[in-house]
Parts: C-alpha cells; structure tokens; sequence
C-alpha cells in the first residue's frame, strides 16, 4: 500500500517581488517499507520537500496523501496531530535535550501522544535496545558518542511506531565509519519493515537506499531503483 502520494505539488515562495518556486509539478509515491534517499544539488527542493512530507509545511497547490489522507490543506493544529502520530524525525544535529537521560529522550514523543509514564518507560526502553543502546538508559547525551546520539535520535523516531522514518542528512555529522554503522541500523530497520526516507548528498550513503530520487531545480530529475543497494559495511 502506499504511505505517500504527492500530486503536482508546487511551492511557491515570495521574496518581496521575486517569487521562488522551490517545487514544480512534484509527483511522487513511495511505498509502505520501502527505502528511498533523495539527492540533489543545493537549492533544489529537498527539504522543501521534506518539510511538506512530514506535515511541517503546505504545498502551494496540489495535493499530499498521507497514509491515505488528503493533509494538503489542514490547519497547523491538524497537522501537528498527524506529525506525532505518523512522522519519525532524525536530523543531522541529533536535536537531542542536552540535560535529559536517554529514556527521556526517547520518551519525549509518546508524552504528546498521551501514553502513561510506565509504559512510556516501557516502549522507551524497548527501542533503545533496538538500537542497541539498552544499556545507556540513564546517560544524558553528553555522555555518549556522537553515533551514540544519533542511535538514540532514532530510538526516539522509532518510538511512536510512526508511518515514516524522515531522516536530513543523518550522516553529515558522522566520521564515516560511524556514518556506515548508522546506515546499518537503517538497513535492520527496513529489513523489519520500516519505511525510510533520507536526504543524503553522499553517493555511498544513498547507495545503502532502495530508490534514489534526484531533484533539481524543484524537478524529479530522476526517480530510479537501486538494483544493488549496499548491505555490509
Ligand atoms: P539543506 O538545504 O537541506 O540544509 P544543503 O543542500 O544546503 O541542505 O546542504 C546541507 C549541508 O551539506 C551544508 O553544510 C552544505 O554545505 C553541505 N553540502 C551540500 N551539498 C554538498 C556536496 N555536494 N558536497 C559537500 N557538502 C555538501
Ligand atoms: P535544498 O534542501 O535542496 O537545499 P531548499 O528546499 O532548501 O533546497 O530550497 C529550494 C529553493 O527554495 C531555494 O531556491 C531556496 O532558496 C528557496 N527557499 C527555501 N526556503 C525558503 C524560504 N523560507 N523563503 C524563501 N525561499 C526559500
């Protein structure tokens, strides 16, 4: 079935008398479980595109289905419910809350879905152990190393159970071997069902994807499965 459906999006964005468009004509569906990175040069739309994805942003015009509902032209109150429910976010800078353990971290998205404290322990521990941080509950992000953090941005995208993992250059902060280890996580998270889609400008990172799709200039430029995506370190 399909998490997502873009129709004809456009962005348009007015810089005083200049208007920018940022995405013309977009048109794309992914999947549910599939992994797809998007690539493309600066300037040409990608986290436009992912800010409408993950319900931060409206397109201009044309429509966004997510997991089949029409969210192009929800409120912000509308589309931050739907962000919490079915959006996991990993971003480049961790966006981990310095003075917070790891459980809590991790446990931050399930206080705005309303869980109880136990089993917001419960499910919080259970997806560090997914990332194989089991055993770092109670550090506080200083504390670990910077793959570490990532490990632990993921754990708390994972757990809301979330339609899509939307990750922004997960990797641009990591050494490369870091970099390979976090894309190995990635890959179990597909194996397991996860749906992934991630900005990378780095061709052996968006190797590790099943579909590379590359924008330019607000286009598809190019919209192409992997026949051989990169499994191993
Ligand atoms: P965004 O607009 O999504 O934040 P950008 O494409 O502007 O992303 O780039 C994010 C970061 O990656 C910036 O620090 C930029 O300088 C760097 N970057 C972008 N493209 C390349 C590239 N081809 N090679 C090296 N660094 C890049
Ligand atoms: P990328 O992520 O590929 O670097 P962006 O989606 O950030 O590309 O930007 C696409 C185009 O839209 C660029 O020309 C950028 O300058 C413009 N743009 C992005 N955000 C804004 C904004 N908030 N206001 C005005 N122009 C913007």
């Amino acid at each position: 079935s399909k998490v997502i459906e873009t129709h004809d999006i456009n962005k348009t964005y007015k810089m005083g008398s200049e208007i920018i468009e940022a995405l013309k004509s977009v048109s794309i569906s992914v999947d549910r479980g599939e992994y797809v990175a998007f690539m493309g040069p600066s300037g040409s739309g990608k986290s436009t595109l992912m800010n409408i994805i993950g319900c931060l942003d409206s397109p201009t015009s044309g429509t966004y289905i997510l997991s089949g509902k029409d969210v192009s032209d929800m409120s912000e109150n509308e589309l931050a419910e739907i962000r919490n429910k079915e959006i996991g976010f990993v971003f480049q800078t961790f966006n981990l809350l310095p003075r917070a353990s790891c459980l809590d971290n991790v446990a931050l998205p399930l206080v705005y879905a309303g869980y109880s404290r136990s089993d917001r322990k419960e499910l919080a521990f259970q997806a560090l152990s997914d990332v194989g941080l089991g055993d770092r509950t109670k550090h506080r992000p200083n504390e670990l190393s910077g793959g570490q953090r990532q490990r632990v941005a993921i754990a708390r995208a994972l757990v809301n159970n979330p339609s899509i993992i939307l990750a922004d250059e997960p990797t641009g902060n990591l050494d490369s071997k870091t970099s390979y280890g976090i894309m190995e996580l990635f890959h179990e998270l597909h194996a397991g069902g996860n749906t992934i889609i991630m900005v990378t400008h780095e061709d052996d990172i968006a190797h590790y994807a099943h579909r590379v799709i590359r924008l330019r200039d607000g286009l598809v430029e190019t919209d192409k499965i992997n026949p051989n995506p990169t499994r191993g370190i």
